[in-house]
């Protein structure tokens, strides 16, 4: 391969983020720490409610540490024991999998759950204490123009704002991974998620403990854990259905969840007719991967992998590429292009390997027939810890 001659600009003086997200609030994050300052440019006029639940695995709670955001998160997050998987027909118990002080141990590092919206505050406080982090909200990226040795972002306003980088970290639907990236276009699923956060009051007593439950139906599943301190239960339900919901994240009826769980063990059932503040999300994929680098920008996050939620790592990827990208650039202020490169190229393969693993655990869990029978004998029979320690790969996981 030929060798790219060195960057006109010396000197790295601003980093410019599309998508105030959590990869882009860390991102920026990771480079402020490394002395290197940036500008976020988020479409939103304000943050909203962003969710419901979200787990954070020991890879991305190490992080969220080091990049000062752990300590407002540690009142609103819960610390499950265990994850508990079962029945969703029956209520019969198939498993239960050591996490709390065994996978803390383990990884040096807890396992937390929370409110998407705690993470995103925890992420949003510490970027605003950070000087070097400025956030413009109200700015749509639109387009992006690299010359000179310059990055210019262009709102649908006719903003402009420039800088030596760009990271794209505008999430799954991402504009600028087709604009910029030439990237491919998200295809459907074929599957969507219902999620929404119940009160702990309105939870069924059976149901109210510290863990993370993992009900297995056919072409469905269901998790639902604490969070906001244990004052609420996160859940989430995801079934496989045609029709795609044509924004992220939009309102959906009670009904529509109810109708399609009538046949659930009365306990869940229970717990899925309390809320009436479901919102659904289509889940996409992308049939390949895209260039995560062109020059001077870069995809991040769900803009680069939209890793389905069979995992719950989707998130944490975007925790895990903040840091490398921002190693990268300060490993090599000079010529960032190559830096980009870097950081490329230390991600692909694990990315790949999380969404695979995603990808797979997404058929196991709405198996049926034989085959769901066989894999709930399994369940039955695997020593808890030995479960749990097939992951290490993925929650052991220390940027070098
Ligand atoms: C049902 C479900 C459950 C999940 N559960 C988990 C879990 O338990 N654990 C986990 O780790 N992950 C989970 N995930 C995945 C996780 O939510 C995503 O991976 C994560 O939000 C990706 O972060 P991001 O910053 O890349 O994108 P986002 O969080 O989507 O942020 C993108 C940001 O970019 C902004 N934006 C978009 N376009 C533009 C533009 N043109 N100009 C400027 N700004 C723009 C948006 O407003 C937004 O603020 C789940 C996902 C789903 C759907």
């Amino acid at each position: 391969m030929m060798s790219r001659p060195p960057s006109r600009s010396a000197v790295l003086e601003n980093v410019l983020i599309a998508g105030g997200g959590i990869g882009g609030l860390a991102t920026a994050l990771a480079l402020a720490k490394r002395g290197i300052a940036s500008s976020i440019l988020e479409r939103r006029l304000l943050f909203g409610e962003d969710g419901a639940g979200i787990q954070i695995g020991p890879n991305g709670t190490r992080i969220l540490e080091q990049l000062g955001a752990a300590e407002f998160l540690k009142t609103r997050i819960a610390v499950p024991d265990a994850l508990r998987i079962l029945d969703a027909v029956n209520g019969r118990q198939l498993g239960s999998f050591p996490l709390g002080r065994w996978i803390a141990l383990r990884h040096g590092a807890p396992y937390w759950v929370a409110h998407r919206r705690d993470l995103h505050n925890a992420l949003l406080s510490a970027a605003e204490r950070e000087p070097l982090i400025k956030i413009r909200m109200g700015f749509d990226v639109s387009g992006v123009r690299e010359e000179g040795g310059k990055v210019t972002a262009m709102s649908v306003n006719e903003d402009e704002a420039r800088g030596d980088v760009l990271i794209a970290a505008d999430g799954a639907w991402s504009a600028l991974r087709s604009r910029a990236f030439a990237g491919p276009a998200t295809v459907y699923t074929g599957k969507c998620a219902v999620r929404t956060v119940v009160p702990i009051e309105e939870v069924p007593q059976a149901l109210n403990r510290t863990e993370v439950h993992l009900w297995l139906g056919r072409d469905v599943h269901v998790v639902h854990y604490p969070v906001n301190a244990g004052r609420a239960v996160a859940l989430v339900a995801i079934f496989d259905d045609r029709s795609i919901a044509i924004d992220w994240s939009t309102p959906c009826d009670r009904d529509w969840v109810t109708a399609r769980t009538n046949s659930f063990d009365p306990l869940l059932r229970e717990l899925l007719a309390a809320p009436d503040n479901w919102r659904r999300w289509s889940l996409l994929a992308l049939r390949e991967q895209p260039r995560f680098i062109v020059g001077r920008m870069a995809l991040l996050g769900d803009s680069a992998h939209p890793i389905l939620p069979f995992l719950a790592q989707g998130g944490v990827m975007a925790l895990e590429d903040a840091v490398i990208i921002a190693d990268a650039l300060a490993g090599n202020r000079s010529d960032p292009a190559a830096a980009l490169a870097g950081y490329a190229q230390a991600r692909a393969a694990r990315v790949r390997r999380v969404a695979r693993a995603s990808a797979r655990n997404g058929r196991i869990f709405h198996l049926h027939g034989a085959m769901a029978a066989a894999r709930n004998f399994a369940l039955a029979k695997i020593p808890p810890e030995r479960f749990m320690r097939r992951y290490d790969w993925l929650y052991g996981w220390k940027h070098p």
